[in-house]
């Protein structure tokens, strides 16, 4: 009896001894985060300056070719500090997708300003410029032109940027790219952070690269980016010490992250292609699985952050959701849209059903660059088993 007790306990516990857990898009330190982590304790800039913030700067310009980089402590508060430099106020009226991550909106609230959610099109997943036009139009015709766009490349996908630019020139919009998680993500031979007034990249742990925490606003425009640093540090006068004209933020990064940074942009393409060739795995090992993936047009070239699929109904995507976790694999159901959430049912938005739709039927599989063949082979063996 107590041996039956035992090896039945033992057998259940089994999966959870032997199955290591699959992370959805963990950090990947192999580079050299440890030994320039040693170069700043060595020379003590344990600070928000310091020479690796001005590297990680020039070296992210570089990489995007950009004119200029601002270092910050999160993409969210890039947003928040983007917004007001380009001017935008309480009670102004700010365009954006619903179908993305909250940190994305929570900005426009900050300010006071007024989130006008805008649904997506069906090939990128991005916001619609079919219906983004009728809203500026409706917004018009309301008596308030909206003054800027946030413009998101959702799990590292390149938005429909040529059409959205061209509505955004035509009714003289400005655009806040929030490419927070598109780091590396290419539209048209060109980086995505780069096509708007400013953009917006994020480090946080779960992004292409990471500082653990931290952002970047990148921008052409040098009086945008000596705007950035002014207000990311308290807003102090030139030369005076302790005079302030304006409310400050304490949002710079710490020369200590920065450090990390450094490394992990030095391996940006190899992160890239792996996140690519997880994504080609996935399609090619569920081929013969009714799903559907977010994939590349002829205008993009995705960092495939997440790879990210639909399935037929939501009554599949969650039994593959839920088998996923029991087998201790990280997934996620795709972005409840915004106009769905509690905090966002007041605000004005343009829908066509696409949004709910993909957060009925959508699931992000594990992407992680440092996901191994095996890891691979488990997921999709468990999505398999589902059909
Ligand atoms: C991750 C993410 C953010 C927030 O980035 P933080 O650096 O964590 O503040 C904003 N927008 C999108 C689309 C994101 O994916």
């Amino acid at each position: 009896m107590l041996f039956i007790t035992f090896s039945f306990l033992l057998s259940s516990l089994k999966p959870l001894l032997l199955k290591e857990k699959i992370y959805l898009s963990p950090p990947d330190l192999k580079g050299n985060e440890q030994a320039l982590l040693k170069n700043v304790f060595e020379s003590n800039w344990i600070a928000p300056q310091g020479p690796m913030i001005t590297t990680f700067e020039n070296n992210l310009s570089k990489t995007v070719s950009v004119s200029y980089a601002v270092a910050l402590n999160s993409a969210t508060s890039a947003i928040h500090l983007g917004l007001k430099v380009l001017g935008i106020k309480k009670g102004d009226k700010v365009l954006c997708t619903t179908f993305t991550f909250v940190a994305s909106v929570n900005p426009i609230s900050y300010i006071g300003a007024v989130p006008i959610l805008v649904d997506v099109e069906k090939e990128t997943w991005n916001i619609c410029p079919v219906l983004l036009e009728k809203a500026i139009l409706s917004e018009i015709e309301k008596g308030q032109k909206p003054k800027v766009l946030i413009l998101v490349h959702g799990y590292g996908m390149p938005a429909k940027v040529d059409e959205v630019l061209a509505i955004t020139k035509k009714y003289n919009i400005l655009v806040l790219e929030d490419a927070a998680s598109a780091l590396g993500s290419i539209y048209k031979n060109q980086y995505c952070g780069t096509f708007g007034d400013v953009g917006v990249f994020s480090f946080n742990g779960n992004k292409i690269i990471t500082t653990s925490g931290g952002g970047m606003l990148v921008t052409y425009k040098k009086e945008l980016a000596d705007k950035t640093l002014y207000l990311s540090t308290q807003a102090k006068e030139a030369n005076t010490g302790y005079e302030h004209h304006q409310i400050g933020f304490n949002y710079r990064l710490s020369n200590v992250l920065a450090a990390i940074g450094v490394a992990q942009l030095e391996l940006l393409n190899d992160f890239v292609n792996k996140r690519r060739e997880n994504h080609l795995f996935y399609k090619n090992e569920l081929r013969d699985v009714e799903v559907s993936f977010l994939e590349d047009t002829i205008n993009t070239k995705s960092n495939f952050w997440l790879t990210s699929l639909l399935f037929n109904s939501h009554e599949i995507k969650e039994k593959v959701r839920l088998s996923l976790l029991a087998d201790n694999i990280e997934c996620r159901s795709l972005w409840m849209p915004m106009h769905q959430q509690k905090i966002y049912q007041f605000a004005i938005f343009y829908s066509n059903g696409n949004s709910d739709d993909l957060h009925q039927r959508g699931l992000s599989l594990p992407s992680g660059s440092s996901m191994s063949t095996n890891d691979l082979q488990r997921v999709c063996k468990v999505i398999k088993n589902c059909f």
